[in-house]
């Protein structure tokens, strides 16, 4: 059924040192943990949404229990500091709980009348889910997919990003000593491609993405042509607007963290900084001084703020997007060159007098590379959000909330933090629009990207039944 690729590596990207070296699934492998999954799901969607939290919350707290473990796994792999990846362990944790709490209540049948006897709306289980992940947050996108799934009562099989194999398996073990039922969630190790085949697979309901909008494109063609849903988190390229009456130091230390959490990649960090002209060399100043302090160097150590890129050709794309653009008429801030030595290191940057043809502006620039843009009112600023590709967070900054919420609303973006920054959060629906993708993940709304949205009627009550058209 798949293609078998090279071996798939797990690389520390603060040292370059391969760790570990796993061999591909073959296609028996691939078709094994297919049919487990579907004999896992036949069992698991019986079972009462109580019965589904147990383990949904044991998930929870053995996450905890071996947060060592896990954070220093997700800090070798990928390279993120040690105290953000403990962070996101936490937060999966609490997410596993979440949804144990409220999967109940978000898929209660919904009652629709409609002249029936009864008539209401329930929401079944479809079946496997596959989900294809990227890196940069190795266990909170997958929880974050997974949790609503497997309290919804579906199955699911992950096909993590190629550099993170370990947290990918690491995944699959909490998960099964959590108690769900064998085969239920399995961990395919499949390079890129190599995945599209199960994508047809007719054991595979639906899929779900979090990665490039390249990506995006080819899995929702592939999707297509197999008649399967599909919800696509893709790329962002977020505006960060600063307004003239922002509390401008908040907005500059804010914006330090928005731009460099994860060395900068994050599908949700703010990447453009549009700044209303009487404040914008207040915020360069504020803004540029935070970044220049921020503390670079091995991700093991708690201390460290910024850690290494997790592959050599993040750090290549980051060079030529800033080349490109200061050979176009930016102004670099601070920053500006990788570091010396072992390590994919980049010192964190930030590029003044961006205009919308440069590629910090029009592409997005994975890793701690900010850009700012002046502009000359608030007008201005959400013209500029909104001239892009990109369609998935956003923030703004001002003083007067009634105008931020009248602006925000039009941002074409799937979310807009004011005064604030722009954060996933279990409560609240995350997703795009635009080539950021389509579907939503958290909240209610994520519950319910994966289930049969089935009406059922109870009759007889055929003189309400509203007449039928000729022909149906
Ligand atoms: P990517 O290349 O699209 O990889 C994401 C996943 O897709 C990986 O598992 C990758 O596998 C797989 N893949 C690649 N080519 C494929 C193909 N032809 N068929 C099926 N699967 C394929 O993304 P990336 O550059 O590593 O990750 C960063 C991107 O993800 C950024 O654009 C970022 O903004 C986006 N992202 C979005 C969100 C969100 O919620 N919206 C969150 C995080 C990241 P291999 O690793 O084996 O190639």
């Amino acid at each position: 059924m798949t293609t078998r690729t090279a071996p798939i590596q797990s690389r520390n990207p603060a040292t370059e040192e391969v760790l570990a070296t796993f061999e591909p699934f073959t296609n028996e492998q691939v078709d094994d943990a297919l049919d487990g999954a579907e004999d896992a799901f036949r069992v698991w969607r019986e079972r009462s949404f109580a019965e589904r939290a147990v383990p949904m919350r044991r998930l929870g707290a053995l996450l905890r229990e071996r947060v060592d473990r896990y954070a220093r796994l997700i800090t070798l792999e990928m390279g993120k500091p040690i105290a953000e990846a403990r962070a996101e362990i936490e937060k999966c944790a609490s997410t596993c709980e979440f949804y144990a709490e409220h999967a109940a209540e978000f898929l209660r049948d919904e009652p629709a009348p409609s002249g029936a006897k009864r008539s209401y709306v329930a929401f079944e289980p479809l079946g496997i889910v596959l989900a294809v992940m990227p890196w940069n947050y190795p266990f909170w996108q997958v929880v974050r997919f997974a949790a609503p799934a497997l309290m919804a009562g579906d199955a699911a099989v992950l096909k993590h990003a190629s550099n993170v194999p370990q947290c990918a398996l690491a995944i699959e073990e909490a998960v099964r000593d959590a108690g769900f039922p064998d085969g239920l969630f399995r961990t395919l190790l499949l390079a890129g491609a190599a995945v599209e085949p199960v994508i047809a697979d007719d054991r595979v309901r639906a899929v779900t993405l979090t990665g490039s909008s390249a990506t995006g494109a080819r899995i929702a063609e592939l999707a297509g042509r197999a008649l399967k849903k599909c919800v696509l988190e893709l790329g962002g390229s977020d505006p960060f607007i600063v307004l003239a009456d922002a509390d401008v130091e908040a907005a500059a230390a804010v914006a330090t963290r928005a731009r460099n959490q994860n060395a900068g990649q994050s599908c949700i960090a703010a990447k453009r900084f549009l700044v209303e002209d009487g404040v914008r060399a207040d915020f360069e100043r504020r803004f540029a001084a935070k970044v220049a302090a921020l503390r670079v160097g091995d991700p093991l150590d708690p201390e460290t703020q910024i850690g290494p890129l997790a592959r050599a050709d993040l750090r290549e794309t980051l060079e030529r997007q800033v080349a490109g653009s200061l050979a176009m008429g930016a102004r670099l801030l601070t920053g500006g060159t990788r570091r010396g030595g072992t390590g994919y290191f980049y010192e964190p940057t930030v590029v003044a007098d961006v205009t919308p043809e440069m590629p910090v502006f029009r592409e997005e620039t994975f890793g701690p590379v900010a850009a700012i843009a002046s502009v000359g009112d608030a007008d201005e600023a959400v013209a500029y959000a909104n001239d892009s590709p990109y369609g998935l967070g956003g923030n703004l900054w001002t003083r007067d909330e009634e105008r931020g919420q009248r602006l925000a609303r039009r941002i074409e973006t799937g979310q807009v933090f004011i005064n604030g920054m722009t954060a996933s959060d279990p409560r609240l629906p995350f997703g795009g629009v635009k080539r950021s993708g389509y579907g939503r993940e958290l909240s209610h709304f994520g519950i319910r990207e994966f289930v049969n949205i089935q009406t059922i009627w109870i009759g007889p009550a055929v003189s309400a039944q509203p007449r039928k058209a000729a022909g149906e």
